[in-house]
């Protein structure tokens, strides 16, 4: 299938790691130009490097996005760059760990501005170039939006907002032809989660039970994989294709728990 989405300009938040690096290097992998967006500046130049190695075009943006100035300078130099925007995805995120005891009003602020605020700006401040090239917007969600997670109420209430806002930014821009899905990942080994699991008293121990209840497979999901899903989604092959929350889990969160 061709994806159809050669010197498409994708910009990509948190893309210098993980899920975010995954979407990076499979958009430049079928010819589009991702631009990451990321506040490693060490990660994001070695993802740049790899990929100008291979002879592939693609944008550095280093900076922290909870600043809104941020996500509006980045949105700013893309097309400073290069002359358009096609796709806006939003994935920056971090699970940290804010609960009920063990957070306060003024954790729980912060760890909005960290995991949620930033996916409207970046949409608020994105629209008019979308508008332009009736672009289409992935959000990168998580299981915790419909599992819960426990002790981690702003990571779990700002990916159930962004579900809501898929739905609701999908009704919003109808007019426009500007499309709107979420992915939900629910186990995918990256440096966020081998931090979450570092956390734990026996990171081992915890991780091999998670994996024996992935129904498919008995294995973590790859970030390829989600790279995948994000992949078509933001492809003219997924034209009639708005609202939706795509669950790439191997069926983590859907199966019944009595598989064994
Ligand atoms: P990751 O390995 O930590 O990569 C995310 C990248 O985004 C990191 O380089 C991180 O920098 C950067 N970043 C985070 N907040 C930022 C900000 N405010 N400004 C600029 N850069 C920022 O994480 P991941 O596991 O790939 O997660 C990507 C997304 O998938 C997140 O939204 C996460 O909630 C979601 N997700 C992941 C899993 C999983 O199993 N991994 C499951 C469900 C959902 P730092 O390293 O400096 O933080």
């Amino acid at each position: 299938m061709d994806l159809q989405i050669k010197d498409k300009v994708v910009l990509i938040t948190g893309g210098a790691k993980g899920i975010g690096a995954a979407i990076a290097r499979a958009c430049a992998h079928e010819g589009a130009i991702p631009v990451f967006v990321d506040r490693d500046a060490e990660a994001g130049e070695q993802l740049q490097s790899e990929l100008q190695a291979a002879g592939k075009v693609c944008g550095l943006i280093c900076v922290d996005l909870q600043v809104p100035e941020n996500c509006s300078s980045a949105v700013e130099r893309t097309l400073q760059d290069f002359g358009r925007l096609d796709v806006l995805v939003n994935n920056a995120g971090t699970n940290d760990r804010v609960g009920l005891e063990q957070g306060s009003p003024e954790k729980y602020l912060a760890s909005l501005q960290r995991n949620l605020l930033h996916y409207y700006n970046m949409a608020h401040y994105a629209l008019p170039a979308l508008k332009k090239s009736q672009g289409c917007i992935v959000n990168i969600a998580s299981k915790t939006a419909f599992t819960g997670q426990g002790g981690t109420s702003g990571y779990a209430s700002s990916k159930g907002a962004i579900l809501a806002l898929t739905r609701e930014w999908a009704v919003e821009l109808l007019p426009y032809g500007i499309r709107v899905n979420a992915v939900v990942p629910a186990e995918v080994m990256t440096s966020l989660y081998k931090e979450w699991l570092s956390s734990l008293p026996n990171p081992e121990e915890k991780l091999q039970q998670i994996v024996s209840k992935i129904p498919l497979g008995k294995r973590m999901t790859h970030a390829e994989e989600i790279a995948a899903m994000a992949l078509f989604l933001l492809s003219p092959q997924a034209a009639h294709i708005t609202a939706q929350f795509l669950f790439v889990d191997g069926g983590y969160v859907h199966l019944d728990r009595a598989l064994s």
